[in-house]
């Protein structure tokens, strides 16, 4: 057992009340989800958006949604674990994002770090770029938000998500590309996060 106390619950913001946490993780939390309700709710955090980033953990995301009211749930591979991506796993996440607590097909994306740091846990950008355009098509077909991660690979990102199915909204999500990055996808509508 963890002998690290919990932090300390933040005080909301005076004037920010309401908020939504757009992309977070509960279920690599150790906490039951039940104490984690209770403490964001008097952080000020009125819903939050859980991601599951492989196929398990998707499942997990979507039953903490469908068991609580101020939680819903994004359901995709994660870029990293594109591999995974087969099509017992297709089939698990269409029945997902097809479920009305599923807001998002996410996380997919691009990530160029860990290809370059672990290549031989994760998959090669050929293989994650088929996963993200296979989420693309999946968001669009279940008019769900597509939930972008991407780490160190703005111009492949950039270009895939302009030829791929249009979701009604792209999320980029954890953003922290450049400025040019920023004003080519507010051009285009995406929403930074
Ligand atoms: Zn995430």
């Amino acid at each position: 057992m963890s002998k690290k106390k919990p932090r300390p619950t933040p005080v909301p913001a005076e004037g920010l009340s309401g908020m939504i946490d757009a992309h977070t993780h509960l279920t690599s939390c150790k906490d039951e989800i039940s104490s984690l309700l209770d403490r964001f709710v008097a952080a000020g955090v009125e819903r939050v958006c859980t991601v599951g980033d492989g196929i398990d953990e998707a499942e997990l995301a979507l039953q903490a949604a469908q068991a609580h009211d101020r939680i819903f749930a994004a359901c995709a591979i994660h870029p990293t674990k594109a591999h995974t991506l087969d099509d017992e796993a297709k089939s698990r996440l269409k029945a997902m994002a097809a479920d009305p607590r599923c807001v998002a097909v996410g996380e997919t994306g691009l990530d160029d770090y860990w290809t370059q740091h672990a290549p031989e846990d994760t998959a090669s950008l050929e293989v994650q770029e088929q996963a993200l355009r296979w989420h693309a098509d999946l968001a669009a077909e279940v008019n769900r938000t597509l939930m972008i991660h991407n780490r160190e690979a703005d111009a492949d990102l950039m270009r895939v998500l302009g030829e791929c199915a249009q979701a009604p909204n792209i999320m980029l999500h954890c953003f922290s590309s450049p400025l040019n990055v920023a004003k080519e996808a507010l051009n285009r509508g995406y929403i930074l996060s």
